[in-house]
């Protein structure tokens, strides 16, 4: 785990690995993709396409107008034209397919220090332990420049380093991430209520999850107003699903 987190740090501290970004480093979408890079704590360049002679090489090579950058050149070799977050996302190997047979134990939505501290606890118990974010590992927490009040932190400690602590120590323990994935709607999975409740996903794709046998299965709030996905966009939550047999959601209202 240490070896596996100063190597991260390493590369993010040389600008070495994972996506080369080409475009100007004032352009819009350059810093809408360095900025999601950046928040998910992923290694990456970028390279100016009047200034810098492998820039240009890659420029003449793929045959790309002025107009279609930034282009972004995946590890896998793959070059995508001014992308989204979720197809760089998928094409770096950040987030996968999740499969919908698959029926986890917890599933928490938002990974947040709410979420990954849920996520820890549920993960180190043994249970098979699904967390979905939007946008990013940490939350608000994660662009805090430095927390003060974190209980066993007397110096203090930026909110990404710490929200990285938690994302690393959740997957040491099982934990699978999907980020970034947008949570749509929840639902029962079936009638009568059989313990098993499906999430719907903004990219069509379905996750189920039951209650655990014993513990609750959770559901973490969020805070939409300040964090959402999609702005003006409010997720579906099925009335019979905040009525379960027996609790196992946790609901902030907004
Ligand atoms: C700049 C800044 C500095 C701060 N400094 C401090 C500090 O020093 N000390 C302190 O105690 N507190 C601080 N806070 C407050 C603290 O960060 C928040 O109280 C804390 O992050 C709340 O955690 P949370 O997990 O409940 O929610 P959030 O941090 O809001 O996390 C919710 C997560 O849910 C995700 N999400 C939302 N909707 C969906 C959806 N539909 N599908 C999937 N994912 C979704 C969001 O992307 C987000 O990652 C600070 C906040 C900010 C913004």
């Amino acid at each position: 785990m240490r070896a596996l987190i100063l190597r991260r740090v390493g590369l993010l501290e040389t600008g070495a690995g994972g996506p080369v970004i080409v475009g100007r480093a004032e352009n819009g979408d350059v810093l809408r993709l360095q900025g999601f890079l950046r928040s998910n704590g992923h290694p990456h360049q970028r390279l100016d396409p009047e200034t810098d002679p492998e820039a240009k090489a890659l420029i003449e090579r793929f045959h790309v107008d002025p107009g279609q950058l930034p282009i972004v050149l995946c590890p896998s070799g793959q070059l995508l034209r001014n992308p989204g977050e979720n197809e760089l996302a998928r094409c770096i190997g950040l987030v996968g397919p999740i499969d919908p047979n698959r029926v986890y134990d917890v599933a928490i939505i938002g990974a947040g220090p709410a979420g990954l501290a849920a996520a820890v606890y549920a993960g180190s118990e043994g249970l098979r332990t699904l967390v979905l974010d939007c946008r990013a590992f940490g939350g608000q927490a994660g662009a805090s420049a430095r927390i003060e009040n974190y209980l066993g932190f007397p110096t203090g400690i930026t909110g990404m380093a710490l929200m990285a602590r938690a994302y690393n120590q959740a997957q040491k323990f099982g934990v699978e991430m999907a980020i970034p994935d947008e949570v749509i709607g929840l639902d029962p999975a079936s009638y009568p209520y059989d313990g098993r409740f499906v999430l719907s996903l903004s990219n069509g794709e379905r996750a189920s999850a039951r209650s655990a046998s014993k513990a609750r299965a959770c559901i973490i709030g969020l805070r939409p107003s300040r964090q959402s996905c999609a702005p003006g966009r409010r997720w579906r939550l099925s009335a019979r699903a905040t009525r379960p047999a027996r609790p196992w959601f946790i609901w902030r209202p907004r």
